[in-house]
């Protein structure tokens, strides 16, 4: 892969003295030149309100947003870009399918499956259209390692289950979850299948056609793209029978006061004027991804990961929480006796950015009898260097915090 970390002028600075070591991009990753330059160059010569003018600028605003739909299905190995609806991200896309398909879809004596390991954006939806419905929640164990228990699963699978929702990559473990024979086995009671993919495009190629879902929802947050956008890609022809969530403009076919008619998908899911600067940095980031190579990218990280899983069991009284067989560039840990807090705000201290907390997965790490860890995670621009800066930064936390 070729040596990205210079084309990220966020990584070249220093924090407290000490030259940055980023280790937080499962919450946000930074964002490349090339995508900076994309979305400064659309709001210095592009920029005006998409579909509904007549002039130079609406229309090139429009063509980059249509541009950037079609970017967006080539990456997720979407035929037809008009499955990509343009959402807030991860949490909004789910938001959309709970609101839209499940209280259409979802009544009493009906079955929505989740896994134990979900992010709460995952979870609350559910539980609130459960709640409206009468729809019952069905869980995935999983266990000390952060494997999902197949066998429960497909115990769990019934006429009754109408959707299983699942995450591609823990934000917590780093699992990295067999989605593909899931949705296999959900597609064979008759069940739609979501799957939130906020680490999941992060760390390899997404094919929403072989993984056979209905629903793939990401941040570009998440891929060196800007916050405020992100994608759900359903299925064009399952979309178009969903009823809108929100109402507005751009999502109409033709309005009256006695009887509005709604636009086919993705429109009808886009009610108002849509983060087109966003959209345009989300397209940057797809191609800067591709770019360098989708699949070098995750062998790189993989590297990266084994390096890291080293230098972290080397610490003494650390223990990695989280050690599925298959794992993407997520090093969550605890140490005996030290609070993450603590050890977070020491080593951002000497530079060293990781995140401390629940990761807002807190029926997972309730499973393994934690409340917080620390995590260090992993993108395209980490090296071994910045795992080894962490192993020293956690010697020299520890010698103080123990
Ligand atoms: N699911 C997972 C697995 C995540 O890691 C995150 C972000 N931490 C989300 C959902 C929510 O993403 P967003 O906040 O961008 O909507």
């Amino acid at each position: 892969m070729r040596d990205v970390r210079a084309e990220f002028p966020t990584l070249q600075q220093e924090v407290h003295g000490k030259p940055l070591v980023y280790l937080d991009s499962a919450a946000s990753t930074q964002q490349a030149q090339a995508v900076l330059d994309a979305v400064a160059a659309y709001g210095s010569r592009d920029h005006a309100n998409v579909h509904r003018g007549v002039h130079t600028l609406s229309q090139r605003a429009t063509q980059a947003f249509e541009d950037a739909r079609a970017d967006v299905a080539r990456f997720l190995g979407a035929s037809d870009p008009r499955g990509v609806v343009f959402t807030r991200g991860t949490t909004e896309g789910i938001n959309l399918v709970a609101w839209s398909w499940g209280m259409a879809n979802l009544g009493p004596g009906d079955a929505v499956v989740l896994t134990e390991m979900e992010h709460h954006s995952n979870i609350v939806p559910w539980q609130l259209v459960a709640e409206r419905t009468g729809a019952e929640l069905r869980v995935v164990p999983f266990d000390e390692r952060g494997v999902l228990d197949l066998d429960v699963y497909a115990q769990q699978l019934d006429v009754r289950v109408k959707l299983v929702s699942m995450v591609h990559v823990s934000n917590a473990l780093g699992t990295i979850n067999p989605v593909k024979e899931m949705a296999a086995m959900a597609r064979e009671v008759g069940a739609r299948v979501l799957i939130d993919g906020a680490q999941g495009v992060v760390h390899g190629a997404v094919d929403v056609a072989d993984l056979g879902c209905d629903f793939y929802a990401f941040s570009g947050h998440k891929i060196y793209a800007p916050t405020g956008i992100g994608v759900l890609w359903g299925r064009p022809e399952l979309l178009d029978t969903m009823p809108p969530w929100h109402g507005g403009g751009e999502m109409i076919r033709e309005v009256s006061f006695e009887q509005t008619t709604y636009a086919d998908a993705p429109a009808r899911f886009e009610a108002g004027t849509p983060n087109i600067g966003g959209a345009v940095g989300l397209a940057a980031a797809v191609r800067w991804m591709e770019s360098v190579g989708i699949d070098a990218i995750a062998a790189h990280e993989a590297e990266v990961l084994a390096h890291g899983t080293a230098v972290l069991e080397a610490v003494d009284g650390l223990r990695i929480v989280g050690t599925a067989p298959d794992k993407a560039g997520v090093l969550s840990f605890v140490v005996d006796g030290v609070h993450p807090q603590d050890l977070g705000t020491l080593l951002d201290r000497y530079g060293v950015a990781v995140r401390t907390g629940h990761h807002c997965a807190q029926p997972a790490l309730r499973r393994l009898g934690l409340t917080a860890t620390t995590r260090a995670s992993i993108a395209a621009y980490t090296t071994a260097a910045d795992l080894d800066a962490l192993g020293s930064g956690l010697e020299r936390a520890l010698r103080l915090l123990r």
